[in-house]
């Protein structure tokens, strides 16, 4: 059984050829003086293009290069997860490939972690490379984010972080389906605290985050830790009561004082307008509950793994199937 090396780096990799020689360039410059033993896990999420096998020569010619291969696409989050469970290390860095977490970033954060601290995260202090509208979405998305959960989701922050043994395992412990990583570090606690850098522009090749899997996202943060959303209908219910309640005094008065009753079609139209949509709008975010619901209850393994490479037999890791 191989000794538990002090340091674990996760790299999720989707379709990042471009970006995978000089990207373990930077990484064997960095963990040549890092001055720690350490393991490297490249966690292939169902790459389409000549990813997988550039790991797997990588791999040949460096055992502390682990990859660990998904039988498909499973998405960014879920291909975290099973780094984390795989790493073996005291400590357990989890950071992007295509080098917009800099390794360098990683030796503040052990600084930090062997002062005490069990969650060190990354804060940008400036993005570049990244369009103006990510980073505007992006600042109010966790703004509001923190405004409607209890926990404390550290603003300008990803999935760029370092993690003790003792959080790793209680992260593990968590097997939702819907995950939103950043958010169940938080939740778990244990003493967190902070480095900054400046996020550097994606090394090379396109980012895998467009629009769609963006919004699909920010909805699995809001409700994997939140049930706010489900209120919006008691307040909804409340406004259309008191809108109504008006338009019920304007009405009698009308027919009563007014020039007849056959007026009127406009508030009408616009009432029935109003009512209906937020009618939508709360079945719609039922809908997102009710489907998150029956995703977690069908228990599917997070995870096909198809492939392993220099991943000891004896390694403890999380269940091989997620
Ligand atoms: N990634 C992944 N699976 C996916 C999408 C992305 O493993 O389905 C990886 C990707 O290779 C990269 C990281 O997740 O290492 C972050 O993706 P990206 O840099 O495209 O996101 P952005 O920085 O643009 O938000
Ligand atoms: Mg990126």
């Amino acid at each position: 059984m191989s000794a538990r090396p002090t340091l674990s780096l996760v790299l999720p990799i989707y379709n990042e050829e471009p970006v995978i020689p000089e990207l373990h360039k930077r990484l064997a410059a960095f963990l040549g003086d890092v001055g720690e033993s350490w393991e490297v896990i490249f966690v292939d999420d169902g790459s389409r293009d000549r990813s997988r096998e550039m790991l797997r020569a990588l791999a040949e010619q460096e055992p502390r290069y682990k990859v660990v291969g998904f039988a498909r696409n499973f998405g960014h989050q879920i291909a975290i997860t099973a780094g984390v469970d795989y790493a073996i290390g005291e400590a357990v860095v989890v950071m992007d490939a295509d080098l917009q977490d800099p390794p360098e970033v990683v030796k503040a954060m052990i600084d930090k972690w062997r002062e005490g601290f069990d969650v060190v995260y990354a804060v940008r202090t400036k993005r570049e490379g990244e369009t103006f509208f990510k980073k505007v979405t992006a600042a109010a998305f966790y703004r509001l984010l923190r405004k409607m959960i209890r926990i404390d989701i550290p603003l300008d922050a990803g999935d760029f972080r370092l993690m003790s043994r003792q959080v790793v395992i209680a992260l593990r412990s968590l097997r939702e389906t819907h995950r939103f990583v950043r958010g169940m570090v938080s939740w778990v606690g244990f003493k967190q605290t902070a480095v900054y850098y400046e996020r550097p522009a994606r090394f090379a090749g396109e980012t895998k985050y467009p629009l769609r899997k963006m919004m699909r996202f920010a909805i699995d943060g809001v409700t994997s830790f939140s049930t706010v959303p489900l209120r919006f209908a008691t307040w909804l219910g409340m406004l259309a009561g008191v809108i109504a309640i008006g338009a019920a005094f304007w009405a009698l008065w009308t027919k009563f004082f007014g020039t007849g009753v056959v007026p009127g079609w406009t508030t009408l139209m616009m009432l029935v307008a109003f009512g209906s949509s937020a009618q939508l709008l709360m079945t719609g975010i039922l809908g997102e509950y009710i489907g998150r619901i029956y995703e977690e209850v069908k228990r599917r393994p997070l995870y096909l793994v198809s492939e392993e490479r220099n991943v000891g037999e004896n390694d403890e890791r999380g269940p091989r199937h997620g």
